[in-house]
């Protein structure tokens, strides 16, 4: 009898060992996935570049309004987020009679793989993490996908025009640390967007959410793998701390997503787009006409 009690007792000791050491497991592998989220924020990104930690920047907030909105990003982290106010910032109002037409700037040709989906909400949009490996030729330069996310309504304009919301995936020059964002439009369609589908009960409601899927997907079923039609200029991020280090490519042709699909994004991001900005003399390259 005693005996037995004692074998039950090694039994289930080790059991719980075992259990708190799955558990241990999982909390740091969930601890590096958070990690790794974090590290591809914009916010992240910039100070890299910039060799600076991100410790002081997460004390500073911001909103896209109020207080904290854009019109005072660049006065609210000391010198850190001072780029909000450099001259060339994006996003901005593309005039499509002032663009200049470029026919040496190559289609963009993306390699998207197929990804687990690590979606996140920061509390200013949500992000969609993106598992090294998948690249991008941007005007003749090789960049790796790191995250998209999204914007509600559109940040870019066209002539003043304003879509309901803009997705930005967010690549990097392994080398330069120099980032190249493509940006795509959404327009309001009919049907479900096949892709957004998949995710739409999964989005994280609440910041600091987030979710893992159970397959891998590819964004390469959202855009076409050659991009033929978009503009191009240098500006920067378009959230704190505006570091001015990013190409960007903005794609002509809409994608479609329904009614209910782009409400429900900005029912959970609310209206997360920064006020166009100034060209200051800068140019923008329309691709093809
Ligand atoms: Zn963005």
């Amino acid at each position: 009898m005693k005996t037995k009690k004692i074998i039950g007792l090694f039994v289930s000791t080790l059991i719980l060992g075992l259990t708190s050491c799955e558990n241990e497991k999982v909390d740091s592998q969930e601890r590096d996935l958070l990690q790794e989220i974090e590290d591809n924020s914009e916010m992240s990104l910039g100070n890299a570049f910039y060799g600076r930690t991100s410790k002081s920047s997460s004390d500073c907030h911001f909103e896209y309004e109020g207080h904290l909105g854009p019109e005072n990003w660049a006065d609210i982290c000391g010198e850190e987020w001072k780029d909000c106010d450099g001259n060339a910032q994006s996003p901005i109002d593309i005039r499509t009679r002032n663009v200049h037409e470029n026919d040496n700037i190559e289609e963009l040709e993306t390699d998207y793989n197929y990804s687990m989906m690590n979606i996140y909400n920061n509390g200013h949009t949500i992000q969609f993490n993106y598992d090294s490996g998948s690249t991008a030729l941007l005007d003749g330069k090789r960049y790796e996908l790191l995250q998209f996310h999204f914007h509600t309504s559109s940040e870019h304009t066209i002539d003043g025009y304003r879509y309901p919301m803009e997705m930005h995936l967010v690549h990097r020059d392994v080398n330069s640390g120099l980032l190249a964002v493509i940006g795509i439009f959404f327009k309001e369609g009919r049907r479900n967007n096949h892709f957004l589908d998949k995710f739409m009960s999964k989005l994280p409601e609440n910041e600091g959410d987030h979710y893992t899927s159970d397959n891998q997907y590819t964004i390469g079923s959202l855009i076409p793998e050659e991009i033929e039609d978009f503009y191009t200029y240098n500006g920067s991020l378009t959230t704190p701390a505006c570091s001015e280090i990013v190409t960007w490519f903005v794609v002509k042709q809409p994608v479609y997503a329904s009614h209910e699909q782009l409400e429900r994004f900005e029912e959970i991001m609310h209206e997360n787009f920064r006020p166009t900005q100034d060209l200051n003399g800068r140019v923008v390259y329309s691709s093809e006409e």
